[in-house]
């Protein structure tokens, strides 16, 4: 039989065949996917093919991969797993008011899912909380960040209406990440009835958010559109990256690369007259962006 993980336990996968059915299944023997080295491989959004016993599916093996997201381990430093496979696009939810996200958070994520090549969407959430002036804010990062290639919505997850969004979700499966308290459950909750996701109160969560689910799960929201609701975003990773690749995924930096004099080699750091700090000086390069890429640069645990 052939299925879609929906969800991981870590020992228990959830598995959806074509026509709705879902099995409880699990890997008794080993499994091999090229490339990849982890003990327990199967990822929410992989397809994979098994075989029913008593009721039990038994995974025997993942269908070849369109792409995958890697997350660094919690419990081992140095270790990564593949959080979700098989996605079109990762979407952020952020917001300005409470608990308001970092841009230097947004940064990282935009450049992880950029190294895994997959297309990037900022929900900027709780509108209606916002004042003039964070209403600018909003305005003024949304074209920088559209300026970047990527797509941007300014909502209330509660009062909005959601249609254009819901279009961009639509024959895709998306992957939703967003720290605890931004709205991502009442967001998700409000697009789709099939999603029941517990909402929080605000007022119980510190500013970086502390209620944390484990693994990943994946919501259908008709036969060709799904989300994947990823739990505890901190780690998403930039795992394993030297200094020019952070750049390369930076598309601004990125574009600006072979027009440095210094060539491949230069970090944009200490070499003067580099191209991309004389694009940072005249405003060509957010200098929220530029400072984005210094402090990843400067994490050495993001480094090879
Ligand atoms: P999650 O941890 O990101 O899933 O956040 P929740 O969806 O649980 O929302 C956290 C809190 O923010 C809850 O009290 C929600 O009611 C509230 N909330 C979510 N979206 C909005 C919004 O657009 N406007 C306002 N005013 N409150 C919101």
């Amino acid at each position: 039989m052939e299925g879609l993980v929906m969800r991981s336990t870590g020992s228990f996968y959830d598995v959806m065949t074509a026509d709705g059915q879902r099995y409880n299944c699990r890997v008794r023997g080993k499994i091999r996917l090229e490339g990849i080295k982890e003990t327990n491989p199967v990822a929410v959004g992989d397809r994979v093919e098994f075989d029913l016993l008593n009721d039990i599916g038994n995974i025997t093996a993942i269908l070849p991969r369109e792409n995958h997201i890697l997350r660094k381990s919690v419990k081992k430093k140095g270790h990564s797993h593949v959080l979700a496979a098989n996605i079109d696009q990762a979407m952020l939810v952020v917001t300005l008011a409470f608990p308001r996200t970092s841009l230097g958070f947004i940064d990282r994520f935009l450049v992880s899912a950029e190294s895994f090549r997959i297309p990037q969407v900022i929900v900027f959430n709780k509108k209606d909380l916002l004042d003039n002036d964070s209403l600018e804010e909003v305005l003024a990062l949304m074209r920088l960040y559209q300026g970047i290639g990527v797509t941007c919505f300014s909502v209330s997850a509660k009062r909005s209406d959601l249609d254009e969004l819901k279009r961009t979700l639509h024959n895709k499966t998306t992957l939703v990440a967003g720290h605890s308290g931004v709205g991502k459950s009442t967001l998700l909750n409000s697009i789709s009835p099939e999603i029941k996701q517990t909402t929080g109160d605000v007022s119980s969560f510190t500013e970086k958010g502390t209620h944390t689910t484990t693994f990943a799960e994946m919501f259908r929201i008709d036969d060709t559109t799904y989300v994947i609701d990823t739990p505890g975003v901190k780690e998403l990773g930039l795992v394993d990256m030297t200094e020019q690749e952070i750049s390369d995924y930076l598309p601004e930096m990125r574009e600006l690369r072979l027009d440095c004099k210094f060539g491949a080699r230069c970090i944009h750091i200490n070499e003067p007259g580099c191209r991309i700090k004389e694009a940072v000086t005249n405003g060509e390069i957010a200098l929220s962006r530029y400072e984005s890429y210094l402090s990843m640069v400067a994490d050495d645990d993001n480094r090879k």
